[in-house]
């Protein structure tokens, strides 16, 4: 039982689920007990092809700058909610969540509209940002959907060194991320592209749009994809 914790019980160890606390059964994985995976809830099948949230009005609540934008599971969905438990360890480098959410991704369906793109962007992340996690799920993301469809794996964009993390700022803050916080490199061709924009974790949507706005600036046409969608 690779990744649970271990507690003294009346019939020898018990295995405790780092999600719900209780004893984690067979079919846990990196700690998580089969329950708590479960929580990787698709979407709204009525959700809205550019937002992905479900909304009747005509004008999407958030701004976005693209036709089609979706992502493959819900952030609150499972109790307790699995993308606002696992996303926060990622960012503190958990490999074993990594590698169990990468696996699942690499099997759920993914929309047809990916494959009319013609390369994937990750959001950056700073450097250091990176290095200090080991990894930078955006790119992981990136490169899994390349091997799934084929799309080639770009890199035309820099997070501005002063640019604040997203994950560590209130809502109003991060819908004011300015305009500059990301900038296309000026040895990047992507004008005439369709190019698929990716992250992890989709909440005011304010980092897809500055990069996308960077990308149309250059020319390329956007899509967004995410692995949750929070709304
Ligand atoms: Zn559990
Ligand atoms: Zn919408």
């Amino acid at each position: 039982m690779i990744g649970f914790k271990k507690l003294p019980g009346l019939a020898g160890e018990l295995f405790v689920c780092r999600g719900c606390l209780h004893p984690a059964g067979a079919g846990g994985e990196a700690g998580l007990c089969a329950r708590c995976w479960e929580g990787l809830v698709p979407l709204d099948p009525d959700r809205c092809p550019r937002c992905a949230v479900p909304h009747l009005e005509n004008a999407c609540p958030d701004p976005v700058a693209w036709e089609h934008g979706d992502a493959l599971w819900d952030y609150h969905g499972g109790r307790p909610p699995l993308g606002a438990l696992l996303l926060p360890g990622l960012k503190q480098g958990d490999l074993g969540w990594r590698a169990a959410l990468l696996r699942r991704a690499g099997v759920a369906p993914l929309p047809d509209w990916l494959g009319d793109c013609e390369g994937c962007v990750p959001v950056p992340t700073h450097p250091w940002r990176r290095w200090r996690r080991g990894f930078d799920i955006a790119r992981d993301v990136a490169e899994l959907i390349s091997r799934r469809t084929g799309l080639p794996v770009l890199l035309p964009l820099r997070k501005a060194w002063r640019a604040p993390s997203q994950a560590e700022r209130s809502e109003g803050a991060r819908r004011r991320l300015p305009k500059k916080a990301f900038r296309l490199l000026d040895s990047a061709d992507v004008s005439g592209k369709r190019l698929l924009l990716v992250d992890d974790v989709w909440t005011t949507g304010t980092s897809l749009l500055r990069c996308a706005q960077a990308l149309q600036a250059g020319g390329a046409t956007v899509g967004a994809f995410t692995l949750f969608r929070a709304t």
